[in-house]
């Protein structure tokens, strides 16, 4: 055997995204101590410019080590309590996923399905919100990767804590590619992830939690059943008052490309980086229109950096139109999910991968593959 080396790849798919090489040298650097003072400087100024990206100003803002599974388990295991109920608003793969989630930590699902495509309904949320009075979460994802489909996350936060409920909001592939505002929308508890447009190597969530989350869970009649997880304990590692104790140790390799990369976004803007991905993300629209390809999903709910394209008909083997793009033209695209499993393609414009280069070399590849 001999050490491996990666292909070449251009990364359009449902994440991970292409990686720049400012991150990846970033990540190569020395490795140091996880207590050693310098990396404490490095945990505070992620802190920080997490609380940037996330437009927050809560305390309990860090990022979990471990994927972005990692952050939404975060959530689930730290406010969900036997017999809570939690109302979850399912439009894709991973909706189904907080489902699950609920079930394991003892909770009560209360499962809202809209139709894989659309968003979140606004109205069948208000009526299991009425029918449930004892609901104590609600629960859903910003934007369904499986689907490329945005739902109105301020709404739905607002007409949660109408019915006095919580919410907990899956922003893996919002943050820096669609309008987020942690604080000024009421968000109780979101976690992301490092892979989507936040264009880090993956492995990471950043997640944060209002006071009245932390208050649920201060309050906890029962300890998180997660030791790992419980977030009372890793407080005390990633808290910046009194001293830091070891909960376990930091991949701290995979933090310098991950402070590097909230640094890019601050650098550019965050809210440059939305319309980046939403400008970028028409000029795609409009080049596949010239090709006679249509989109899965309404325009006013499509989301710039997860783009669903509907196979054309006469595209017998679509399987092999991937292998084509991968194998031709180093090119990585996402194949549908779940129900629309050889329905549609899921072309990804994720944070560095969100370029013109790589809108013209997508387009360019996609018409060399289907003549
Ligand atoms: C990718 C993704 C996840 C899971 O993140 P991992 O890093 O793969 O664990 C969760 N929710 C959404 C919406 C995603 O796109």
């Amino acid at each position: 055997m001999q050490s491996f080396i990666p292909p070449k790849r251009t990364l359009m798919g449902p994440g991970p995204s292409d990686v720049s090489p400012r991150i990846l040298e970033a990540m190569a650097r020395p490795t140091i101590g996880h207590l050693d003072p310098a990396f404490q400087v490095l945990m505070d100024e992620i802190k920080e410019l997490l609380r940037y990206v996330f437009k927050t100003e809560n305390k309990l803002t860090f990022p979990v080590s471990a994927p972005g599974s990692a952050g939404m388990e975060t959530c689930f295991a730290n406010l969900v309590e036997k017999g809570d109920k939690v109302i979850v608003c399912v439009n894709g793969v991973f909706g189904n996923r907080m489902v699950e989630n609920v079930v394991r930590c003892g909770g009560e699902a209360i499962v809202i399905q809209d139709e894989w495509g659309t968003p979140v309904s606004i109205n069948k949320l208000e009526e299991e919100l009425k029918a449930n009075p004892d609901a104590k979460i609600v629960a859903f994802v910003a934007a369904e990767t499986s689907t490329g489909v945005a739902s109105d996350t301020k709404a739905l936060c607002a007409l949660a804590e109408d019915y006095n409920c919580i919410n907990i909001v899956d922003a893996v592939t919002s943050l820096a590619g669609i309008e987020l505002d942690v604080d000024g929308w009421g968000i109780d508890a979101i976690y992301s992830g490092s892979q989507k447009c936040l264009s880090c190597p993956p492995g990471i969530s950043p997640v944060s939690f209002s006071e009245r989350a932390v208050k649920i869970i201060k309050d906890r009649q029962t300890p998180v059943q997660s030791w790992f997880m419980d977030l009372n304990l890793v407080m005390g590692y990633w808290d910046d008052t009194g001293g830091r104790s070891y909960h376990h140790t930091a991949p701290v390799n995979a933090m310098y490309a991950l402070h590097e990369s909230l640094l890019v976004v601050k650098e550019e803007g965050l809210e440059n980086s939305w319309k980046r991905h939403a400008d970028l993300s028409q000029k795609l629209r409009d080049g596949f229109a010239e090709m006679g390809i249509s989109y899965l999903v309404d325009k006013k709910h499509a989301l710039p950096q997860l783009n669903t394209i509907i196979i054309p008909d006469h595209i017998t083997d679509e399987a092999a139109i991937r292998t084509r793009l991968l194998n031709e033209h180093n090119l990585e695209i996402g194949a549908g999910l779940g129900a629309l499993a050889g329905k549609v393609w899921r072309v990804g414009l994720m944070g560095h991968a969100a370029s013109q280069e790589n809108v013209d070399k997508c387009l360019k590849a996609f018409k060399a593959v289907m003549n």
